[in-house]
């Protein structure tokens, strides 16, 4: 089916009180792994691309791969350019069929992250496209930024920060940090619970891989409407290597694989609820 927008998507995820999982892809086969959880499941789901994945291939090139994928899909599916800090870079992607831009503008001060995600936001409503903003520092290591800033975001930015900029989803810090957790988290439910009921903009969890089931079903509970994975899929993606290193049949490895990164998204997408009968 043609992507679809992001409005519709997380609208229908509100009724049925599920949260839309968000995958980060890096090449063809982690993309169709996406793809195929999605239709077996009947579930709308998130295909993420960060900076990295799209500059090793080419704006163009990624598109002329992943877009017939998405469309020749039954699946509800949209695209997003997960974690970008390049402004120039946004307006290429959504002018190349993109239709959804993560921007992150948080490692600037908070008026010029505003300002910055201001104009994406003008630029990609031009073109039917849909914004995520980042408000607060999420820890952890993505692409080339590297947080270690504890403080989680304040209510009142990023109230400010969805008024003043326009964006059509929000990603603040609340405690959970992307890679590989070394302990248990310290999330903040309250500031997750506040957003949802007092803010009308859809709230999205950045660092979702390696939580326990109790976290997920908060999360779901309380109206999160993405939650993003990419941590679980590359695990699974290395790992898979680790085990099969003699195999010497490349379609079969690739065929293993491919299941393998199935069942990762599979079971997230159950966890998360949205298996639409
Ligand atoms: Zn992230």
């Amino acid at each position: 089916m043609p992507i679809t927008n992001m409005n519709e998507m997380f609208n229908d995820a509100k009724k049925g009180r599920y949260s839309v999982g968000a995958f980060n892809i890096f090449n063809h086969l982690t993309a169709l792994a996406v793809v195929r959880a999605a239709e077996s499941l009947n579930a709308p789901v998130i295909i993420q691309t960060s900076m990295g994945t799209v500059k090793y291939y080419g704006i163009n090139e990624t598109m002329r791969w992943l877009k017939p994928l998405c469309e020749n899909s039954s699946a509800n599916i949209v695209i997003n350019l997960d974690h970008c800090t390049d402004e120039s870079f946004a307006y290429e992607c959504i002018d190349a069929g993109w239709t959804c831009i993560m921007f992150d503008g948080s490692h600037y001060p908070l008026e010029q992250n505003i300002e910055i995600t201001r104009r994406i936001v003008k630029y990609a409503h031009n073109k039917g496209a849909f914004v995520e903003g980042e408000v607060g520092v999420i820890k952890g290591i993505e692409e080339e930024i590297i947080s270690d800033d504890e403080s989680l975001a304040k209510f009142e930015d990023i109230q400010k920060f969805i008024v003043e900029t326009g964006v059509d989803s929000i990603a603040p810090s609340v405690g959970t940090a992307h890679g590989i957790y070394k302990g248990v988290p310290e999330i903040n439910y309250k500031l997750i619970d506040r957003i949802t009921s007092e803010l009308d903009c859809p709230l999205v969890i950045h660092g979702g891989s390696g939580l326990s089931l109790q976290t997920y079903k908060k999360f779901v509970d309380s109206g999160v409407s993405k939650i993003n994975i990419s941590t679980n899929i590359k695990d699974a993606y290395m790992g898979f290597f680790v085990e099969n290193h003699s195999v010497q049949n490349p379609l079969e490895l690739d065929k293993e694989l491919t299941n393998r990164i199935v069942n990762v998204v599979k079971s997230s997408i159950l966890t998360f609820s949205s298996r639409k009968e």
